[in-house]
């Protein structure tokens, strides 16, 4: 064998249960496989001015390379089983907060200490939110920052380095069983171990599903999230958000029951677009570092969309919303909340008569052309919650940029151990279907760690 463990992938999954094993077993001898680039190698070349949209990079690097998707994220860490991810229903709900409030211990040694632990527990605005209809949702959340966050991968890797052998730019192509271990496949490279952990994130979803079909491991999949991200002025959530940071809210619609929920909160911080795969979606973030701070906060509202048989493609459904909105607006598309319930488009005459500055170009238009009106009539609806709890959520000119497509990896049947069939294979992290955020992701590395670690 050339290793004991190999981790393919490195973000928050592969790097967290890298972290572990390391530290509980250092005679372990463990490599990680990335694709993506080495964290300094990580650059993106849209400038906003000569390079202005995404020109496919061969691994790209806001998705990929060391600190995964989550390298340039707002770096909030949210320590809850009320969202994020399932991981404590293989886990245990006690063990998944336990393995959170761990992972935030790991990140505050390494450059995090001095950031901000926001809490709903005990706020007043759980009984304003239900007086409206609203549920807010418990957590605790630990903001790191864009900046801060990475720090804290600088100081992880620095660490981490000197005990795993790190290969970047490594795709791995194939994962095969052999006798008392794997053997992985880069190219014409093989590497053997005894024991694997695949942790491939959102960008590596088709290849565990490729992988998954070879090794014959059950999945199964059928949800994607579909909305808008709202923009409007600071001060409009910001009782809201300078005691919460987020604030997970979620709304039942009273005309079809569907459940819509705001998320990714970004207080001060500016709509950003975002690549997969040659389509292109709004996302938001935010700064620690005052000076990189707007004057707008953003976050999303999305309304989840489960399919039942004989529909199998929730993914390709809000890939082809997303597609609408980019052959409509060649990109982002923009609208101004008044226009849209008037039911005209947003124009560049409308955009420059508002109060709002907004912190993406993107184009003006009509998102009622893009978004199934169920889902619009549920933004809508819980556009006008919000304005009893925030009032100012419904002014004419709050932005709402389109489309959010929050994607779901597909499944991946694993045991309490987050062990496939396959003794010694795990698959961890969003690219296992299990979770969707940093705190999820990295417990989950976590926790195979220690399972290794006792049994190796
Ligand atoms: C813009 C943005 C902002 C976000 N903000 C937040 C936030 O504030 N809070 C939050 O909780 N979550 C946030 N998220 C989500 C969060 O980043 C992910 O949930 C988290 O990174 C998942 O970690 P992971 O290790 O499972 O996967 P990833 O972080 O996706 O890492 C997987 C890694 O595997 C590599 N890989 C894939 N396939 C292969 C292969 N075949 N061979 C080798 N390597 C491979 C990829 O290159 C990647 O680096 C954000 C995501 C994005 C894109």
């Amino acid at each position: 064998m050339n290793y004991d463990v190999i981790i393919i992938g490195a973000g928050p999954g592969g790097i967290f249960s890298a972290y572990e094993l390391s530290q509980l077993r250092p005679d372990l001898k463990i490599a990680v496989f990335e694709a993506g680039h080495a964290l300094a190698r990580r650059h993106c070349p849209i400038d906003g001015e000569k390079i202005k949209s995404c020109i496919g990079c061969k691994s790209c690097s806001i998705m990929s390379g060391f600190g995964g998707a989550g390298a340039f994220s707002d770096g909030k860490y949210n320590i809850t089983n009320d969202f994020g991810g399932t991981l404590y229903e293989y886990i245990g709900k006690k063990q998944a907060l336990d393995l959170m409030h761990y992972v935030d211990e790991i990140n505050m040694r390494y450059g995090g200490e001095g950031t901000k632990l926001y809490s709903t527990a005990g706020t007043r605005f759980k009984k304003l939110c239900i007086q409206h209809n609203l549920h807010l949702l418990n957590a605790s959340v630990r903001h790191l920052g864009t900046d801060i966050n990475y720090i804290v991968l600088e100081n992880l890797y620095a660490d981490l380095k000197n005990k795993v052998s790190f290969f970047f730019n490594t795709p791995v192509d194939a994962v095969s069983a052999i006798e008392s271990g794997y053997e992985i496949r880069c190219g014409e490279a093989t590497y053997s171990c005894k024991t694997c952990i695949v942790s491939v994130g959102r960008s590596g979803s088709k290849w565990m599903e490729r992988v998954c079909k070879e090794l014959k491991i059950a999945t199964k999949s059928n949800r994607v999230d579909i909305g808008v991200r709202v923009e409007l002025p600071a001060e409009v959530f910001s009782h809201l958000t300078d005691e919460l940071y987020e604030s997970k809210i979620v709304y039942r619609t009273e005309k079809y029951g569907d459940l819509v929920r705001t998320f990714c909160m970004n207080p001060k911080g500016a709509v950003v677009t975002e690549n997969t795969n040659g389509i292109v979606t709004v996302n938001g973030h935010s700064y620690e570092d005052p000076s990189r701070q707007t004057e707008n906060t953003n976050f999303a509202l999305l309304v989840a969309k489960h399919f039942s048989e004989p529909f199998k493609d929730s993914n390709g459904y809000g890939e082809s919303i997303a597609r609408l909105s980019n052959m409509l607006g060649g990109g982002v598309m923009v609208q101004r909340f008044g226009d849209l319930i008037r039911g005209r488009r947003s124009n560049p005459d409308r955009m420059r008569d508002s109060f709002l500055t907004p912190t993406l170009s993107a184009t003006p238009g009509d998102l009622s052309l893009v978004l199934p009106k169920r889902i619009l009539d549920g933004i809508i609806e819980m556009i006008y919650a919000l304005d009893k709890v925030a009032p100012g959520t419904a002014n004419d000119d709050t932005l709402l940029y389109g489309v959010e497509v929050k994607f779901y990896n597909m499944e991946v049947a694993v045991s309490d151990k987050l062990e496939t069939d396959h003794e010694g294979l795990y698959v961890i992290g969003d690219g296992s279907g299990i979770t969707h955020s940093l705190s999820h992701a990295s417990a989950s590395g976590i926790h195979v760690a220690r399972d290794i670690a006792s049994k190796s």
